[in-house]
């Protein structure tokens, strides 16, 4: 695929920056305890919509520490299959903690649950979510994101952080690219 595929331009960079500012403002209402937030993104999409979130954070008020894992679906290419493994897992404590939970896109939801249920499991004291994009009509299992970004349809979506076959997370905007299918 050339990169002038992409020709759909769904969300520019003026509108992202305006809903990661709202986002914060969302997130600061309900994170006002003693203890800084722990934000945990998922790799690797999540790297600029966190990059950008928590800075967005800071002129709210908010303190953050911040951690990745990386989780990966079997499989590659525009369709995740059933299974969820952890690649790489935090190396911060986050027992006692509040953790936000940073995706990309919110899929069939087996990846958020996933990593909800790990966090839990590792003992935070609350697991919140907050994922940049969700596309609600795809949903395999239930899952919960406590803050979205946009709603977005059926669609391959790509850019400010989301690839196909990591091509494409360096543009600025979320795209659509045509993607055929099976
Ligand atoms: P889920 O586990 O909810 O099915 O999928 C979540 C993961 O699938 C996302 O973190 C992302 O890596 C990938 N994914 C799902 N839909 C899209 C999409 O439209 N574009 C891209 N680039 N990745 C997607
Ligand atoms: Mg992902």
């Amino acid at each position: 695929m050339k990169p002038d595929a992409v020709h759909d331009v769904l969300f520019d960079e003026a509108q992202i920056a305006g809903r990661v500012r709202v986002l914060a403002q969302e997130i600061a209402a309900v994170s006002q305890g003693p203890e800084p937030l722990t934000l945990v993104g998922v790799l690797r999409g999540s790297f600029i919509f966190l990059a950008d979130l928590v800075r967005a954070l800071h002129r709210q008020g908010v303190r953050a520490r911040v951690d990745f894992m990386v989780l990966e679906s079997y499989g590659s290419g525009s369709s995740s299959s059933g299974n969820v493994r952890l690649n790489k897992d935090i190396s911060l404590d986050v027992r006692g903690q509040d953790v936000l939970l940073v995706d990309d896109i919110l899929d069939s939801g087996r990846t958020l649950s996933f990593a909800c249920r790990h966090l839990k499991e590792l003992g935070a004291r609350t697991v919140k979510a907050c994922v940049l994009l969700d596309k609600p009509s795809r949903r395999a299992v239930p899952a919960h994101a406590d803050f979205i970004g946009f709603t977005v349809p059926d669609e391959f979506i790509v850019g400010y952080g989301l690839d196909y076959n990591h091509a494409y997370r360096e543009l600025p905007w979320i795209g659509r690219v045509p993607v055929e299918g099976p």
